[in-house]
């Protein structure tokens, strides 16, 4: 059985993964993937903004870091892309980046509830008990669905990621996912089932299966991604992935080429 496309995975110049983008994708040849993709943390607009994206300075060893990858493997398809934080108000920095290279695809992520709180920081969790569940995810998901809106991404990165801590609100998000949802199948955006959920304390791909099933009722197209911080890393619990996808009456998954999408069967 072919393994969908591996979307979504990162390289040193973030300063909180290792392995150089040939060593994963040696390791993707190992698991079977046919198809990877790097999408590294983007240069933030300043870069003391936090210590966990790509530096400015590092952008062009990033392009020679991955056509490295490609040259030493010619047999895998590598594309090339960024998982790009949308902050409300930086939209002239995301637009600047977009432009400086013909992408195969963009990923918009939020990790950023405010300026000053990334929400899955591990360093930053004692914030989590401060707040209401609730508010947190409404805003974190209010802000996904304006990422959806900006047209700036091909597809939004683990769309639960708020979950990663086990912070659940009490109250029904239902609303939340649905208006997410219909951004999403309005500008055409495809979702990533993202497995880094189940190195998680959740232990739950990204995202859940409720919200998986939604998506495939209202016809958001997929992508795969194990958001690889290491060689090991790459495909995994993609069986797990394709079992999610196809029990929700998934039969395609997305690639793209230059922002070009193209409907694969699973
Ligand atoms: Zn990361
Ligand atoms: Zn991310």
């Amino acid at each position: 059985m072919a393994l969908p496309a591996d979307y979504h995975m990162h390289t040193p110049l973030c300063r909180h993964a290792v392995g150089e983008p040939t060593e994963l994708a040696a390791h993707a040849e190992r698991v079977g993937l046919t198809e990877i993709g790097f999408s590294e943390h983007n240069p933030m607009v300043r870069d003391d903004w936090d210590e966990w994206h790509m530096l400015q300075a590092d952008f062009d060893l990033y392009l020679d870091k991955v056509e490295k990858a490609r040259r030493e493997h010619p047999n895998l398809t590598i594309k090339l892309a960024l998982e790009m934080d949308f902050i409300p108000g930086q939209e002239d920095w995301i637009r600047q980046l977009a432009a400086r290279h013909p992408w195969d695809y963009l990923i918009g992520a939020v990790h950023y509830v405010s300026d000053s709180w990334d929400l899955d920081n591990p360093k930053r969790i004692s914030e989590w008990k401060t707040r209401d569940p609730f508010h947190v995810w409404t805003t974190y998901f209010e802000r996904l669905t304006m990422a959806a809106e900006s047209g700036f991404f091909q597809i939004i990165a683990h769309p639960d990621l708020c979950k990663k801590f086990c912070f659940y609100p009490k109250e029904d998000c239902t609303p939340l996912f649905k208006r997410f949802l219909t951004a999403m199948k309005r500008h055409g955006l495809a979702m990533e089932l993202n497995t880094a959920g189940l190195r998680k304390d959740c232990r739950e791909i990204y995202p859940s299966p409720r919200l998986v099933q939604m998506a495939a009722e209202m016809e958001v197209p997929i992508t795969f991604a194990s958001d690889a911080h290491a060689p090991a890393e790459v495909g995994a619990n993609f069986t797990e992935a394709l079992t999610l996808a196809r029990n929700a009456g998934y039969t395609h998954y997305c690639r793209f080429t230059q922002r070009q999408r193209e409907m694969v069967k699973l």
